[in-house]
């Protein structure tokens, strides 16, 4: 893990968090590709808040990182809509895999990890990616939406990430779902087809499962059953 310091102070984040919290996303966006430059890296799982942040990227941050954290374990229609955006829009994007294959992992801890030890299955294809990733950034871009569940209702468009050492960077956090569809329909930018299927949110193939429309909250088909609400990456 990173022991960099944070590029901006707690009091420095705050301060911005206040003002940016009436800014579009737009203007969150290009702030953070202007204050950290080739330091700043979004971050895509190819999900509804990717499509329209590339797009947005494409539009006021085009040399910004786009980095996907391939589980290799994700649905086919994921990875068709990553294809689609990057053959769209000219971004400078890059895949990262976890240090085992599915194969290697299974072999070190057996078969189905996800089933027995989700946390340490996370922890291997998307937490160790994600700080190879955070290790050389100072700014992490991320899709978070405070209506996507509890565990996100207080997440403000700047945040201090103090245990990877980067300022997080949410320019959707007030956005609704409604508003993110209205966008990408007004744009017509490719998304993840799986969202027309009763899927609000889209991780790993064994970990989501589709819902219906009286769920609780969009992320109430990941890791079903488990109590397990976030894979490790958000949250401290
Ligand atoms: S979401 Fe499931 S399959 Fe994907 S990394 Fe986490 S536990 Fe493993």
């Amino acid at each position: 893990m990173s022991t960099t310091a944070p590029p901006l102070t707690a009091a420095e984040v705050d301060d911005l968090a206040d003002r940016f919290e009436s800014r579009t996303a737009e203007h969150v966006l290009a702030w953070a590709a202007e204050r950290f430059g080739e330091r700043a890296v979004l971050t895509c799982s190819w999900q509804k808040q990717s499509s329209v942040l590339v797009h947005m990227v494409s539009q006021v941050a085009p040399g910004m990182r786009v980095v996907e954290l391939d589980t290799g374990i994700l649905f086919p229609e994921t990875y068709e809509t990553r294809e689609k955006l990057i053959e769209r829009y000219p971004v400078q994007f890059e895949r990262v895999l976890p240090e085992l294959t599915l194969d290697e992992q299974a072999a070190k801890h057996g078969e189905r990890l996800w089933e027995r030890d989700p946390d340490a299955c996370c922890g291997i294809r998307k937490v160790a990616p994600l700080r190879q990733v955070l290790d050389g950034s100072d700014a992490w871009i991320t899709g978070i939406r405070r209506e996507q569940s509890t565990t996100r209702q207080s997440s403000r468009k700047i945040e201090l990430d103090d245990r990877r050492g980067v300022v997080k960077v949410q320019p959707l956090a007030d956005w609704t779902s409604r508003d993110v569809w209205r966008y990408i329909w007004r744009h017509g930018i490719p998304y993840n087809l799986l969202h027309d299927h009763g899927y609000p949110s889209i991780g790993c193939i064994p970990c989501t499962t589709p819902v219906d429309g009286s769920a609780p909250d969009e992320r109430a088909g990941r890791w079903q059953g488990t109590g397990k609400v976030e894979c490790g990456l958000h949250g401290n």
